[in-house]
């Protein structure tokens, strides 16, 4: 019941391409988009984002589009080699579908491999919501738009939100492979981006255009380089959406909020990690949360022109010391967790995952319960304790039931985890009560 999107490893070969990525002077400097790749949500044996950033050089293959049965609004183009910075292998193409969530539009650029699974996948395909999701839309909204004093705009709770909520749903108006960015000529780059926002719906077009802007030169890059997140599409690929409601999320290192998106859905959802207040603010962190003070300021700083006055940043040297072990931490535990589910060390891997649960409890960061018990109930499975798999795997089912969850695989996955466990005890139970009869009779 390997999870195929989720539960990878580090491999040596991504780690030695992360290293070169983060030395290269040259790479690291092209701008400023690589630096926002890390942010992405904390889950359990979630690879490291920023391995999900671009990794010049693994894409080269140029994909047939035969499968294509979407009709895209504008025709799609393609950028040739002379486009490419020196030794630049790709192939990236823009597409628009104006079509999508019912005229919401979207523009994507990257291989078009990716956006040809994408289709094969049904991602842009208006699917009818999941039950769970249409009640959780039936609600009342948990959120609003407001002006918060000395950030611009804000979002804040609009109701009492319980932990594990649904706050809110996106989707992507422009998805820009990070790969793209960094290997095309800033030129070429920039037309096809512009394009790209160009060819989007009027409103959302507005909409992306009445986003905040940063320091950049260009436009484009003052749009994205502020407003976009670190999501990953196909098997490694890295991207950056821009998502115009969820950028008006503020950023706080200590979060009462995180992100999770749905290739399955290309939904972003904005889950709560603990209850939020009717009218506290909603945050989430811009940066990877086991980032040193010093370190986070200076990047915030750097990349969003925001001076974070959050309550970790106000708070005295000891407590951000502790926050800082404390994260990083589990920061090794989860890295740990991934090696010793890898190595079968399925004992120890279930005391680390339990940790992770406590320690995160206790750090202000509440674990991401069903992805836990999800990886709980498969580690208990491999090492053959069926009781306390069967129990997690209820658990986590229950959960991304309550959730309201979008997205489908996450749930199907849970469930076919379930069934899977459920039969495994059976066969058990049928081969014991064999061996009863055999030894009775
Ligand atoms: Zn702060």
């Amino acid at each position: 019941m390997a999870r195929p999107d989720q539960h990878v490893g580090f491999t040596p070969l991504l780690l030695t391409l992360l290293a070169l990525l983060m030395t290269s002077p040259s790479l690291a400097s092209t701008t400023s988009f690589f630096t926002q790749c890390p942010n992405a949500p904390p889950g359990p044996l979630a690879k490291n984002p920023i391995t999900a950033c671009p990794l010049p050089g693994l894409i080269g293959v140029i994909p047939e589009l035969e499968s294509t049965t979407i009709q895209w609004t504008y025709p799609p183009r393609c950028l040739g080699p002379e486009s490419l910075k020196p030794n630049g292998t790709r192939h990236d193409c823009l597409f628009t579908s104006a079509e999508f969530r019912n005229g919401h539009g979207i523009s994507i650029i990257g291989p078009a491999s990716i956006t040809a699974d994408l289709i094969a996948q049904g991602a842009f395909i208006d699917r009818p919501d999941p039950p769970a999701a249409v009640k959780r839309q039936a609600g009342k909204p948990a959120y609003r738009v407001v002006d918060v004093p000395g950030k611009g705009k804000g979002v804040v709770a609009a109701r009492k939100v319980k932990r594990g909520e649904i706050v809110m749903v996106d989707f992507p108006s422009v998805l820009i492979s990070t790969g793209f960015i960094m290997v095309t000529k800033p030129h070429h780059r920039r037309r096809l981006m512009r394009a790209a926002f160009n060819q989007l719906p009027e409103e959302t077009k507005e909409a992306v255009y009445g986003l905040r802007r940063g320091a950049e030169k260009h436009l484009v890059d003052q749009i994205v380089g502020t407003n976009s997140n670190g999501v990953e599409l196909g098997e490694e690929e890295g991207f950056v959406g821009v998502f115009v409601k969820v950028a008006r999320i503020n950023h706080s290192c200590r979060p009462n909020a995180y992100y999770r998106f749905s290739q399955d859905r290309l939904a972003m959802e904005v889950v709560s990690f603990r209850a939020i207040e009717e009218g506290e603010e909603i945050t989430m962190s811009y940066v990877p949360l086991e980032m040193k003070h010093d370190e986070r300021r200076h990047f915030l700083e750097a990349n969003w022109g925001i001076e974070c006055s959050c309550s970790l940043c106000r708070a005295n040297d000891y407590d951000i010391g502790e926050a800082e072990n404390k994260r990083r931490l589990m920061k090794e535990w989860k890295e740990t967790l991934q090696a010793a589910k890898r190595d079968k060390f399925y004992k120890d891997a279930i005391t680390i995952a339990q940790d992770i649960l406590q320690v995160s409890e206790r750090a202000d960061l509440p674990p991401l319960l069903p992805e836990y018990h999800d990886i709980l109930a498969e580690l208990y499975s491999l090492k053959g304790d069926l009781p306390e798999a069967l129990r997690y795997a209820r658990m986590a089912l229950n959960e991304w039931v309550r959730f309201g969850s979008l997205d489908y695989s996450e749930l199907e996955w849970a469930r076919e985890a379930l069934e899977e466990i459920v039969e495994k005890d059976a066969a058990r139970t049928r081969q014991l009560l064999g061996i009863q009869k055999a030894k009775g009779g």
